[in-house]
């Protein structure tokens, strides 16, 4: 029991997508750029190029959205479909397993839509080899047969729009990359736009929200919309029990509270694996995959979910021979900064 709690604490505050977000996500995805709150370049950017291609009846250049999972990267790709006016057609690298499944995919679509493809950096080399014809020429080679009776034909693809994402763009290979005309980072999210967002949430799933709640909710979401929602809809039982049904600061503050969500958004695997660097590594620096065997998190876990956010607000950095936590991490923990291990530590790989 106390170990499902755990996992289940652990799970609101990860912004990774799950299935408890199925059912309220769709309903809550802006479907226009005017609803998509904050991420005013990618937005500008896009506007211009969604326009521009409008104009010249074309389909939207292929375009690279990167930065940490639930920022809003699959929703963007559907509004630029629907303000297309387009289809959108939606996968993954992983799900991607043979050149015969892009294949299928890519001839599939008709023209102008748009191809998304979530985690595009774990697609494999034989398949994204099928892409680059693909983005480049709207052209494929396929080769039907083996041996010497195996004979080539090129297939000419409808036109479309690749809208890649990745959460790793240090790990997208450069010839892929460089197909990308439009690349794009997602920011994490300040507060007031997270306020924005789980207000326009409140209105849509009819959760009654005052500002202050929102802006609780908000400062402790991670800068994530993701967990901003999921922290809604959580927060709402509390709100139903105890508090007449609306969520103010007080009924936020409680249900952030029962689930161990600190006042910073930190949760109970954050903490563990600051304080495990702390007693056990003297507070580093020291390696992911140490890290990740000490805690029992796996390492890319740990690098794409939470060290963006702790490092964001400064209380992990990278140097160069590891992660380590800093003053201001330890501060937050309560915990007395010694001075660390060495004056290696302060030659931060920021
Ligand atoms: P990603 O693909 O980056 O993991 P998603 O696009 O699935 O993230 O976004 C997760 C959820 O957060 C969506 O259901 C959406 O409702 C919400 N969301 C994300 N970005 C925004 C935004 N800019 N404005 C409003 N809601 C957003």
């Amino acid at each position: 029991m106390i170990e499902n709690e755990m996992d289940f604490e652990s799970r609101l505050a990860a912004p990774e997508y799950t299935s408890e977000d199925n059912e309220i996500e769709n309903s809550l995805r802006p479907k226009q750029l005017a609803d998509y709150v904050g991420q005013e370049k990618a937005k500008e950017n896009l506007s211009v190029y969604i326009q521009a291609a409008k104009l010249r009846n074309e389909p939207l250049d292929h375009v690279l959205l990167y930065g940490p999972p639930g920022l809003g990267k699959t929703t963007l790709a559907g509004i630029v479909a629907n303000e297309m006016g387009v289809n959108i057609r939606i996968t993954s690298g992983p799900a991607i397993e043979k050149q015969g499944d892009l294949v299928a995919i890519l001839s599939n679509l008709e023209n102008g839509d748009v191809l998304f493809i979530d985690e595009i950096h774990r697609l494999n080399r034989t398949v994204e080899e099928i892409l680059y014809p693909a983005m480049e020429d709207g052209k494929i080679d396929i080769i039907i047969g083996k041996g010497p009776s195996a004979r080539s034909y090129q297939l000419s693809l409808p036109k479309f729009t690749l809208i890649g994402a990745t959460t790793r763009a240090g790990q997208i290979s450069a010839p892929l990359r460089d197909r990308f005309g439009v690349i794009l980072r997602l920011e994490m999210y300040k507060n007031e736009e997270l306020a924005q967002i789980v207000k326009r949430s409140s209105g849509i799933l009819n959760i009654p929200l005052d500002d202050e709640g929102a802006l609780q909710i908000a400062s402790r979401s991670r800068g994530t919309p993701r967990i901003a929602n999921r922290l809604l809809k959580r927060s709402r039982d509390f709100a139903e029990v105890k508090y007449d049904g609306v969520i103010t600061k007080e009924a936020a503050t409680e249900a952030l509270a029962s689930m161990e969500i600190d006042e910073l958004g930190l949760d109970s695997i954050d903490r563990r694996l600051l304080t495990t660097m702390i007693k056990n590594y003297n507070g580093g620096p020291v390696g992911l995959e140490t890290i990740s065997a000490a805690i029992g998190e796996e390492s890319v876990t740990i690098e794409d979910v939470y060290e963006p956010y702790l490092m964001q607000i400064g209380f992990l950095a990278r140097t160069q021979r590891g992660r380590q936590v800093t003053p201001a991490g330890y501060k937050h923990l309560g915990i007395e900064f010694n001075g660390g291990n060495s004056s290696e530590q302060l030659k931060l790989d920021l």
